[in-house]
């Protein structure tokens, strides 16, 4: 193991990000409100467009915590959200005491599939429980089916959180994601395609709701000169020591996207010819995906498994990790409702998660592509 760990994917820094900390610490705004919050915010509401308002919070768990007190989710109550996830898109579905109803992926974009949410909402409402509202994810930068999904939404009269934790740069017809749900959430965690080390944000369709947000984000302190409270605070604002970090990373967003964009090429050319592997992929021109992760399909006909690769590739001092092990398979979630078939499982079961970061060197690619190859 004399060769250097190749990541999954690992913070990449454009070089201007210490520029806007130092001028944090030459101007004492080192503290959860300053001109890089709001200048982070303002860059990210321009990237983004649709007219939509930004707060910059401590992480994105915490976005979609706010997002669902926002919707005044209540113990009790009921929320939909996407199997096939990370945890920290169904762990604030219990904060506020609700129960979380999963549902199955569609084999396209491995996100929520259409069918199954509908069947789920009919049946929840059938129980006398209609969902209060529908958590998507776009899983790896792939946006989900945003037409199919509002369309469910709409006709039943749920609110959309949209998931944009993994997908900050993808478009869907042409549209940004984090603009697609009735509250969107960001997040910038140390792997995620921009970082400011740790922190989030929540997109919202109108400044009262961005006013409402920061204000919960803040302790909820009510207008008087004492510390006054007739709601629950929450301590979720980003600092200006983080936002300053962010402003940074998003003069690069676009460069990075592009070098992620390549690695799922590198790894589709690499893959080209080998019946037994897919490579995740746009399913047709609406959708283009940030790619913040490659992943693959290892086909178990093959022979081999994706275990077995993931096995390799760590022999090799090289990181690769399974697809999300879908919620309603985790033991803390196990007993919830979950509606759908086998889709999600199939792709925990097959899928593996490649090398994808935008700072891997034409050297990583080799070490990784030879592996790869003597593999298969
Ligand atoms: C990373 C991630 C989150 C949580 O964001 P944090 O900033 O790490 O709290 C939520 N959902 C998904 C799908 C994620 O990948």
């Amino acid at each position: 193991m004399a060769e250097n760990k190749i990541w999954l994917s690992s913070p990449h820094m454009g070089g201007t990000e210490q520029k806007y900390v130092q001028e944090a610490f030459d101007t004492n705004w080192v503290a959860p409100l300053g001109p890089n919050v709001t200048g982070f915010e303002q860059d990210l509401e321009k990237y983004l467009k649709q007219d939509v308002h930004v707060a910059a919070l401590s992480s994105g768990t915490a976005a979609i915590h706010l997002a669902l007190v926002l919707l005044g989710i209540k113990p009790g109550d009921e929320v939909i959200c996407q199997s096939m996830t990370f945890s920290a898109s169904a762990n604030p579905i219990m904060y506020v005491g609700a129960t979380p109803v999963f549902v199955d992926s569609e084999p396209e974009t491995w996100n929520m599939c259409p069918k199954s949410l509908e069947e789920a909402v009919a049946d929840r409402i059938k129980q006398g429980k209609k969902p209060k509202a529908i958590i998507g994810v776009h899983l790896y930068g792939m946006p989900f089916k945003a037409d199919e999904i509002k369309v469910i939404a709409a006709k039943y009269d749920i609110p959309v959180v949209e998931d944009s934790a993994e997908a900050l740069g993808s478009t869907y017809k042409g549209q940004k994601c984090g603009t697609f749900g009735d509250i969107a959430i960001l997040s910038f965690n140390g792997n995620k395609i921009i970082t400011t080390s740790g922190g989030g944000a929540l997109v919202a369709k109108d400044k009262a709701m961005k006013d409402k947000t920061v204000f919960l984000s803040t302790q909820a302190r009510d207008n008087a000169p004492h510390y006054q409270h007739s709601e629950v605070g929450y301590n979720y604002r980003m600092s200006n020591i983080c936002a300053g970090i962010g402003r940074g990373q998003m003069e690069v967003l676009e460069k990075h996207i592009g070098l992620r964009r390549e690695m799922n090429q590198f790894y589709a050319d690499l893959f080209k010819d080998n019946e037994h592997v897919t490579v995740f992929s746009e399913p047709g021109s609406d959708y283009k995906s940030n790619h913040w992760l490659s992943a693959i399909l290892v086909d178990p006909k093959s022979g081999k498994t994706r275990e077995d690769l993931r096995l390799e590739l760590e022999k090799h001092n090289i990181e690769s990790r399974p697809l999300w092990k879908p919620m309603h398979m985790q033991p803390i979630f196990e007993g919830y409702p979950y509606y759908g078939g086998n889709v999600a499982e199939n792709l925990f079961e097959n899928g593996l998660c490649l090398p994808s970061g935008s700072n891997l060197v034409s050297e990583d690619k080799e070490r990784i592509a030879n592996v790869l190859n003597s593999f298969f």
